[in-house]
């Protein structure tokens, strides 16, 4: 069985019907990422035992007549996502040793649900990258091209869903490390509004930032796992009830807006702006219509995103000390053990932004940095605010690029994150959003953003699932 040819919803139908076992789905599944991951290295654990148990228990449960849409699904986890018992290393030396003493309520929820897990999946060390290059396990490669990336920071999940070793994964999203490598890999990928998925078990980048998503190959999948794992959570306070609105959904009654900063940007390929526009155009054939609007200070995205996020990663950062969690160097000494052990377990990325975020924390730049990119902020919400209040969604590339060539932007930290233009400053604003393929250069997939107002995940669905009427 050919897991590229499945997705969540069919194979569910098929187990369903029992024209096929989760247990020859699971088998399936991890006889993909022995054949494949050799070469992709999506994967940083895989748990052969405990999915087959999991997957015994699934057909149990369909058996009985008691099975959800993700009973006996295989799904990946980024390793940044704790799988109590298992390993999580948020790919770093200094987690090498780490085990998680307890289920992410993401994981626990995707458990309850009956779904499989199937294993770990590579990232940027703490998610801090655009290409799984900072991993400290080496990088993931991307199944259309492996001389590219597969993006970042949760590379090895869309990896692993596009090459067809898994059904669905949860990813984290803090600058766009769901939507960007969804975007590269040819895949969906859905950042949720910040509070709708609990972040209890994630391990944090920027507290304020941060959501898991859900990475499928189709829109109806994100879905799917959206509604497993959403939810007020009493063990993550910043958690939101509810979420999005049940509104009819009338395409002829639709309005989209299209930022004009962000298709006269620079560094975007005009082949992708092409491709974007053009998905654009075939909403407005179906009957909707096309709004220019501006967006501003969206200008501010990256400098305002490059102060907030390293100012609380520097504060999440300071838990690994070499005494509580991971890798402890063998010194006798106290400040000794704490030198040796960050600088033995770091790589030099998290290490360039603890710099930078005590820096802009620090007396005397607090007010210049971190106080003024916090007014940025507000002006970024509020532009959204005031768009949305003229139309029900934007559209924007995902990315600038197609993937790009393994070891291309890592002697230049600047580019990576410029990778990250169009999707920061949806995280900035907590807004939701989602990639979705729209058309493909060279063999390259490229993505079509879309974002929709606090809560209204829902309109991104309805929307976002027209387009594989349009792709076909
Ligand atoms: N690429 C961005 C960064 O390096 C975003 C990462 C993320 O969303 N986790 O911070």
């Amino acid at each position: 069985m050919d897991l590229k040819a499945l997705t969540i919803e069919s194979a569910a139908e098929l187990l369903k019907k029992g024209e096929l076992s989760a247990v020859g789905l699971t088998e399936s599944a991890l006889k993909a990422v022995k054949e494949k991951d050799g070469e992709l290295h999506a994967f940083l654990s895989v748990f052969e035992k405990e999915a087959a148990e999991a997957a015994k228990a699934a057909d149990q449960r369909i058996k009985n007549n008691e099975a959800g849409p993700l009973t006996g699904i295989p799904i990946a986890v980024k390793d940044n996502i704790l799988v109590r018992g298992e390993k999580a290393t948020a790919g770093s030396r200094i987690l090498e040793s780490y085990r998680a003493a307890y289920d992410a309520t993401a994981v626990k929820k995707l458990k309850e649900a009956g779904a499989v897990i199937l294993g770990k999946t590579n990232l940027d060390e703490f998610g801090m990258g655009s290409s799984t290059e900072n991993s400290a396990y080496g990088p993931t490669k991307n199944p259309h091209d492996q001389e590219r990336v597969p993006g970042g920071s949760s590379g090895g999940s869309a990896a692993a869903v596009a090459a067809g070793m898994c059904l669905g994964a949860l990813g984290s999203d803090t600058g766009g490390s769901v939507r960007e490598p969804a975007s590269f890999c040819g895949v969906v990928g859905l950042k949720p509004t910040y509070g709708a998925v609990s972040r209890h078990g994630l391990i944090a980048l920027a507290s304020s930032l941060d959501q898991i998503g859900p990475i499928t190959k189709t829109v109806r999948d994100a879905r799917i796992i959206f509604n497993v794992i959403r939810g007020q959570d009493p063990l993550d306070a910043t958690t939101i009830p509810g979420t999005t609105s049940a509104k009819k959904f009338d395409i002829k009654k639709f309005t989209v807006g299209v930022p004009r900063e962000y298709f006269e940007a620079e560094g975007l390929d005009a082949r992708v702006k092409e491709i974007v526009l053009g998905t654009i155009k075939k909403y407005e054939s179906r009957g909707a219509e096309i709004k220019e609007i501006s967006l501003p200070s969206s200008h501010y995205g990256l400098a305002t995103y490059y102060i907030l996020m390293p100012a609380e990663a520097s504060t999440n950062l300071a838990r690994y000390d070499g005494v509580r969690y991971g890798h402890s160097a063998a010194k006798n000494d106290l400040w000794g053990r704490y030198e040796s052990s960050r600088a033995e377990g770091f790589g030099s990325e998290p290490i360039r932004r603890v710099m930078i975020g005590t820096y802009v924390l620090s007396a005397g730049y607090y007010d210049a940095y971190y106080k003024k990119a916090k007014a940025a902020q507000v002006l970024i919400q509020r532009e959204f605010e005031a768009a949305f209040k003229k139309v029900d969604v934007i559209m924007t590339p995902t990315a600038p690029t197609t993937a790009f060539k393994i070891g291309e932007k890592t002697q230049d930290p600047l580019q990576m994150y410029a990778a990250d233009i169009f999707t920061v400053p949806v995280n900035i604003a907590g807004l939701p959003a989602i990639s979705i393929p729209c058309g493909e250069i060279a063999g390259l997939p490229v993505g079509l953003q879309i974002v929709a107002p606090w809560r209204e995940e829902e309109i991104l669905f309805e929307i976002g699932d027209l387009l594989k009427e349009n792709n076909s």
